[in-house]
């Protein structure tokens, strides 16, 4: 296993493991309290979430994310979220309603078609 992305949350670390799932690249999250269990790593309260594969992926899995970095993950995350005109609440893509308000998601507001 090699670490291939040190993230600054684990929200981030989860986005890039998806990245990676997306090609068929298993990955592995590793955060303070995981490597405390494995007892490879001092875990520590600075310690962050990274992103690991298999020794054969890191290659691939270095590509992706050096895509993503360039340009990818903002454009990737505003793809993925809006908000909502009347609260402002952030939602994922896959809601087509405010879960706070009820309100409905505006279509106009997607320049990026
Ligand atoms: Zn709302």
């Amino acid at each position: 296993m090699q670490q291939v992305y040190s993230s600054r949350d684990l929200a981030e670390a989860h986005f890039v493991k998806g990245l990676l799932d997306m090609e068929e690249i298993p990955a592995t999250i590793q955060s303070g309290p995981l490597q405390a269990v494995l007892g490879s790593i001092p875990a520590s309260p600075e310690t962050l979430p990274s992103v690991w594969v298999d020794d054969s992926d890191v290659d691939r899995a270095m590509e992706i994310i050096n895509e993503m970095k360039h340009g990818g993950l903002a454009a990737t995350q505003a793809k993925l979220t809006w908000t909502c005109p009347k609260c402002a609440e952030v939602m994922e893509g896959q809601f087509s309603r405010c879960w706070q308000c009820g309100t409905s998601r505006p279509e106009a507001t997607s320049s990026a078609v």
